[in-house]
This record gives structure tokens, C-alpha cells and sequence, in this order.
């Protein structure tokens, strides 16, 4: 099987001094397959060790009086590959809407930025209308970029709190997703699963075969756990 895709989204976890260590700890064990979303003014320090990077966060305007935000030909041009658009942490505490979410993406794509875009439902209401609604984003888009689009699948419910879908339920939606993008927007994407991983149910979580790859939030902020999760999803893929 190939290696499927592990992202760690540090959000705005740790400081310098954890950094330091955490990047000590790590050296030498990340495998190509991975992705790290430090916070952003980190990112240098791991540019440093050649490690794949996303950004947490873009901002759609070319350039100008923006404060506070980061646009795509920064990222660019800082080495950064990849960008994580519409986190359900930014859809909820700073009201990014499908719209926003739709021009990040667009921008990034036409800057060949890859795109990790999260989706996923508050509760079981409505739940495959929720999903479609925000993969409306992808309707007007070409499928020249179908390599550069990771969708990740968290249902909002199970960020952060030790509450997950069975492996039947993601499995069902995993293959909803493939199948409704591919049908609708002639996208062929891959679909990977994030909410509450940790190093003792990813043994678990690695069975579902139509998941192309985890994103690990709290967990990958500890490097024992992290690396123990990578080892767990790389040895299953051997
Ligand atoms: C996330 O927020 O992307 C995530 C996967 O978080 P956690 O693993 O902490 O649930």
C-alpha cells in the first residue's frame, strides 16, 4: 500500500522552548509522508530540517493592509508546500464561510499551493447536506488540481474530544465524499480522516482501507505520541 498522508496540526500549541525540544525529539524519525502545520511563526524552524509544511491558515488578497494575515505568494515563497483552508476552528471562532473558504482555495490552487480542505458536520443532523454545502466550494474548480486537493474529513463533534465515528461510519462517509466529488465536479481526491486520534486508537483507525491518511491535532504536540502514531500507520501500510 502507499504511505498514506499523516498531517500533525499544531494549532497554537506550544512555545519556542517546546519547539526546541519537540524538534530534537523528532529528528531523524518523520517520514516523507508527513506534514506539520506548526504554528506559523515557527515555521522557519522546521523549514530548517526539511520537513513538508502547512500553513494553518491563508489569506486570499495578493498583498497589502492586511494585518495580521499571510498571503499565498508568502507562503510560496517561504518553501511552505501545502495550506489547511477552512479548519472548523476557523469556520467557528472566526466566521470563515464557505465563500472565504472558496476564494483561499482558489487563490492557493492557482499559486500551486496544495490544499487540505476540512469538512465535517456539528452533529448527525443533516449530515450529508452539511458535507455537501461545503463541498460546493469545489464545483467551479478544474481538474487539473485534483493532486493538489486533499479533503479532511472531522466531524466537528470529534475535534478534541476523545469521541470518534466508528471505522464503519468513516468508511460509509469516506466514500461518500469520493464519490459525490467525483460524480458532481469530475474530482478524484483523496479523503483523509482527523478528530481524536491518538496512539492507542489509531491501531484502530488503520483498518479503514478507503482512508487515504489521518490529520492528528492535540496528539502530534507530544513527539512520543506522534511518533508512535506515524510508526503505528507506516508499519500497517508496509
Ligand atoms: C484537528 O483539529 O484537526 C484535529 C484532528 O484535532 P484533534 O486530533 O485534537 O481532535
Amino acid at each position: 500500500m502507499e504511505n498514506r498522508i499523516i498531517i500533525g496540526n499544531m494549532k497554537m500549541y506550544m512555545n519556542i522552548s517546546d519547539i526546541k525540544y519537540y524538534l530534537n525529539d523528532i529528528e531523524g524519525k518523520i517520514t516523507n509522508n508527513v506534514i506539520l502545520a506548526p504554528t506559523s511563526i515557527y515555521i522557519p524552524y522546521f523549514l530548517d530540517k526539511n520537513y513538508n509544511i502547512a500553513i494553518q491558515n491563508v489569506y486570499y488578497e495578493e498583498n497589502g493592509p492586511y494585518t495580521g494575515e499571510i498571503s499565498v505568494s508568502q507562503i510560496k515563497n517561504m518553501g511552505i508546500d501545502y495550506v489547511i483552508i477552512g479548519h472548523s476552528e476557523r469556520r467557528k471562532y472566526f466566521f470563515e464561510t464557505d465563500n472565504d473558504i472558496f476564494k483561499k482555495v482558489i487563490k492557493s490552487l492557482n499559486n500551486n499551493l496544495k490544499v487540505i480542505i476540512c469538512i465535517g458536520e456539528e452533529n448527525n443532523i443533516n449530515k450529508l447536506e452539511v458535507l455537501q454545502k461545503q463541498l460546493k466550494i469545489l464545483s467551479n474548480i478544474d481538474n487539473k488540481y485534483q493532486d493538489n486537493i486533499i479533503i479532511a474529513y472531522e466531524p466537528v463533534w470529534a475535534i478534541g474530544t476523545g469521541v470518534i465515528p466508528s471505522n464503519d461510519d468513516i468508511s460509509n462517509t469516506t466514500d461518500y465524499i469520493k464519490k459525490y466529488v467525483l460524480n458532481k465536479f469530475n474530482l478524484n481526491l483523496k479523503v483523509i480522516y482527523g478528530g481524536s486520534i491518538n496512539e492507542d486508537n489509531i491501531s484502530l483507525l488503520v483498518k479503514i482501507d478507503n482512508i487515504d491518511g489521518f490529520m492528528i491535532g492535540g496528539s502530534c504536540t507530544k513527539s512520543d505520541k506522534f511518533l508512535k502514531i506515524i510508526s503505528i500507520i507506516n508499519e500497517f501500510d508496509k
